[in-house]
């Protein structure tokens, strides 16, 4: 084996990109693979929320295609609530296009990247692991971070992260026309109560609006109906559509493993998507720059292990999954009193402190014992 590397990272999502970027600007010597050829698409919203701009480390703006100031919440496809805020909720970009400008980041910084290679298995030992890439080349490494997200092999190949249920989403492109660009521009709409475990949104981009429905696992066979009714409700003609594309959304139970020794898992191959809103790049640049300063104190010996990353994620994360888990139980079981709740100035100022800002580190006692009795409390589906 005539490769080694300080850093192995797996996939080239937002999560990888930037655990790279950060680890290559530290001066690790780092390979960033990806299965697939950049530019690549995947089934995703695109809306970075504030909290995830402000945490990732790289400009976007090259990236972004509207920014989001107005959000609708809807009840079935009935009442409406029109909340604005002063500043931006979200940033819209399409991950095509925000895929690419993170990795050819992390690459300027100094990061190996290859794509088009895909990673078969990794083995891990105390000292270290080794990448198995299709074509039979193998990579030495100190470290391995898993980020292949949702489907990819790191969580069975390092045992971790692999804890986690399903949610499934479905998401597709219609043209902005000028009707749409009137009333869709800066303004994203949430159709709440019309998918079981999840609902339907519909985003802002440049030259498109973006549909979609997500909602549990078991609703997949009936997404494609669900996501016919969001055209309607929205004068958009089904076969408008194009690039209709679905993916798994991965969430992690609180007392999953997510760090052991040498090996870690970050963003959804950890499982990180929020619970409520179903968005998962903030928790993708969170985990990586978490797991970025347990690397470096791991290769600099200040660490023995990656297991402080661990703790770390938890105390961000956990109390935060834990609400989530809990609003989305009172939306599920109660929907018109929550939609009551919702339509409150106090709620809209709720929101927006919950998009803009990154939980602190707190030691939440019990916080498993919540996301338990909300997974029952919504039941089968979430468990
Ligand atoms: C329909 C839908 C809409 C969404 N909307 C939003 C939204 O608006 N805002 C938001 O914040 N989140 C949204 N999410 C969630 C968001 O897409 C994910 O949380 C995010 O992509 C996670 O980033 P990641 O880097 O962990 O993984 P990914 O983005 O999934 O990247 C993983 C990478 O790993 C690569 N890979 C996989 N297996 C291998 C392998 N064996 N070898 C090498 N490479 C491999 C893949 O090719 C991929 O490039 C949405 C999800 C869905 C499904």
């Amino acid at each position: 084996m005539s490769e080694h590397v300080d850093v192995a990272v797996v996939g080239a999502g937002p999560g990888g990109s930037t655990t790279a970027f950060r680890l290559a600007r530290a001066g690790a010597r780092v390979l960033l693979v990806d299965r697939a050829r950049f530019p690549r698409d995947k089934p995703c919203g695109g809306g970075l929320t504030t909290r995830a701009t402000r945490l990732q480390p790289i400009d976007v703006s090259p990236v972004v295609e509207d920014a989001v100031d107005r959000i609708d919440l809807r009840l079935r496809y009935g009442r409406v609530v029109r909340h604005r805020v002063d500043a931006p909720l979200a940033l819209m970009t399409q991950r095509r296009r925000l895929d690419a400008h993170l990795a050819q980041a992390a690459a300027a910084a100094g990061a190996d990247f290859r794509d088009g290679v895909r990673v078969r298995d990794i083995e891990m030992s105390p000292s270290g692991g080794v990448l198995s890439l299709e074509g039979g080349d193998r990579i030495a490494a100190d470290v391995v971070i898993g980020a292949d997200g949702a489907n990819g092999i790191s969580g069975r190949a390092l045992g971790l992260g692999a804890d986690r249920s399903f949610g499934v989403a479905l998401e597709g492109n219609a043209p902005m026309t000028p009707e749409r660009e009137a009333w869709h521009r800066s303004r994203a709409t949430l159709e709440m109560g019309t998918v079981p475990g999840g609902y339907a949104w519909v985003f802002p981009k440049g030259d498109h609006i973006n549909l979609g429905v997500g909602g549990w696992q078991a609703e997949g066979p009936r997404l494609r109906d669900h996501l016919e009714v969001l055209c309607r409700a929205h004068g958009v003609d089904p076969s408008e559509l194009s690039e209709v594309r679905g993916h798994r959304l991965p969430l992690r139970r609180a007392w999953s493993g997510v760090a052991r020794g040498r090996a870690a898992v970050v963003g959804d191959a950890a499982g990180l998507i929020d619970p409520l809103s179903g968005d998962g790049m903030f928790e993708a640049f969170l985990s990586s720059e978490l797991v970025s300063e347990a690397v470096l104190d791991l290769l600099s010996g200040r660490a023995e292990g990656l297991e402080p990353y661990g703790r770390r994620l938890q105390l961000s994360l956990a109390g935060h999954a834990a609400t989530a888990w809990a609003a989305r139980a009172a939306l599920e079981r109660i929907p018109s009193a929550t939609w009551h709740v919702l339509r409150s100035r106090w709620a809209a100022r709720f929101l927006a402190h919950r998009l803009a800002t990154r939980p602190p580190e707190v030691e939440v006692p019990l916080i498993g014992g919540v996301e338990r009795a909300a997974r029952r409390a919504l039941g089968p589906a979430a468990a």
